[in-house]
């Protein structure tokens, strides 16, 4: 079997007039991309909270175009300033983590949980525990998290609806009547940045090359994980979880033109997939008016200006990370948590010039290997096991980059 969302209980109020929102990392790309969304069909939304970490303009710009009633900013020292950009306007402020948190349990129709890396993963419990729907973007909290993140939905009662564009693509090609017939799911990747690159030109790419993905336009840290494809096995494991379906039938495929998004293939051998432009306002408007389909302008498909559609098989030899992550998804929670966390701080390196690009996988692949020693097996029965293991697995990627570091000098 495999789980859709669409038969999930729960869910979204579809006979409202319009869906309560809240945004969460409203200033980043997706969140920006979201609030696009909303403006387009202003009557159909009333947003509640706009989040940010530490950009006060965007934040309080955001916050006053949307008529949100509270913004809050996660870098403390902020506050002040924020407040200053939004007095007189009636929009509440608040700033700092545990508000952020606690911005999460108003109630509201629909969370967008588009924060960035596992610092999104309490907010967003929050949220389910507060029993909103989630537009989640953000996987990392899922990869994290792994099956409590489920249970705490289930829990709740309340849908998962997929933004990640491959995952939306699956959620639309999974028929409801028949996920018992689901034989494989397929995510698509571009390949990103270096996919023609050999190992040897890998080796001297900078942060700003590895940054300028051909297909998308995305934050900082999405763009690292494409260009080491990383971000392809994230999105495995989020497709395990989202779709309860094991790693044995998940697959990835090389498609340079990003118009295939993702695929099923049923039993009786068709092959459903969903096809667009890659801009992500589309997944997102299917997410924010699901299981409605509203005019929302974004540009339309001319497959005849595309003209021709290739694919490839990943090459795991200059694209370790797509392993690596494979097998956290075997081994467990416990590992892709690891992953992640080694994964979020050598991404963090390579930005600021500390490791080169391919120690981003090298640092992860040593990690796990340092870890499974330790805290290898450790099951998730508490949200503080989650974060204690992350924080492990953070303190062993520093400590592994600070050793290779002293090795260089
Ligand atoms: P981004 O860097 O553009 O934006 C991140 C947002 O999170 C910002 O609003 C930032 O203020 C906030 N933030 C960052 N650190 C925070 C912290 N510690 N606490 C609270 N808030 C924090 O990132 P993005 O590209 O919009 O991606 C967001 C999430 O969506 C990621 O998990 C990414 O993998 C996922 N996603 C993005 C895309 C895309 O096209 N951008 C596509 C699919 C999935
Ligand atoms: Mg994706």
């Amino acid at each position: 079997m495999v789980r859709s969302p669409a038969i999930t209980a729960g869910g979204i109020r579809f006979d409202k007039p319009f869906r309560t929102v809240s945004i969460f990392g409203a200033t980043g790309s997706i969140g920006r991309s979201t609030a696009d969304v909303i403006l387009q069909h202003r009557q159909a939304f009333a947003v509640e909270v706009v989040t940010a970490q530490s950009r006060v303009d965007g934040l309080a710009e955001m916050a006053i175009r949307l008529d949100a009633r509270l913004a809050v900013i996660g870098d403390a020292s902020l506050f002040e300033a924020l407040r200053t950009r939004l007095s007189g306007t009636g929009i509440a402020v608040a700033a700092g983590p545990a508000a952020i948190v606690e911005a999460a349990s108003r109630p509201v129709d629909l969370v967008v949980a588009a924060i960035v890396g596992a610092a999104g993963l309490e907010p967003t419990l929050a949220a389910i525990d507060a029993g909103a729907d989630i537009a989640l973007a953000n996987k990392e909290c899922l990869v994290c998290a792994g099956a409590l993140f489920n249970r705490r939905a289930a829990a709740a009662n309340v849908r998962i609806l997929p933004v990640d564009s491959e995952h939306n693509a699956i959620f639309q090609s999974l028929e409801a009547a028949n996920v018992g017939a689901v034989e494989r799911i397929t995510v698509t990747a571009s390949g990103g940045p270096f996919r023609t690159f050999s190992l040897d030109e890998m080796r001297r790419v900078t942060p700003a090359q590895a940054l300028k993905h051909p297909r998308w336009s995305m934050g900082p840290k999405i763009s690292i994980d494409s260009a080491t494809m990383m971000n392809k096995g994230l999105e495995l494991i989020e497709a395990h979880h989202l779709f309860d379906i094991g790693s044995d039938r998940l697959d990835v495929l090389v498609h340079p033109q990003s118009v295939v998004h993702g695929f099923v293939t049923y039993a009786d051998g068709s092959t459903v997939a969903q096809l667009g432009a890659a801009d992500m306002r589309i997944p997102i408007s299917h997410c924010l008016n699901w299981p409605h389909r509203v005019a929302t302008a974004t540009p339309r498909l001319d497959l005849a200006a595309i003209g021709t559609l290739t694919f490839e098989k990943p090459d795991l030899e200059r694209f370790p990370a797509l392993s690596l992550a494979r097998d956290a998804l075997v081994r467990g929670d416990w590992a892709t948590n690891i992953l992640n966390a080694a994964n979020e701080v050598a991404v963090g390196a390579f930005l600021e010039g500390a490791i080169e690009y391919l120690e981003i996988a090298a640092t992860v692949e040593k990690v796990l290997e340092r870890a499974t020693a330790t805290v290898g097996g450790t099951e998730f029965a508490t949200v503080e096991t989650v974060l204690a293991l992350d924080a492990e697995g953070r303190r062993l990627a520093g400590e592994q980059i600070e050793f290779r570091g002293r090795r260089a000098s």
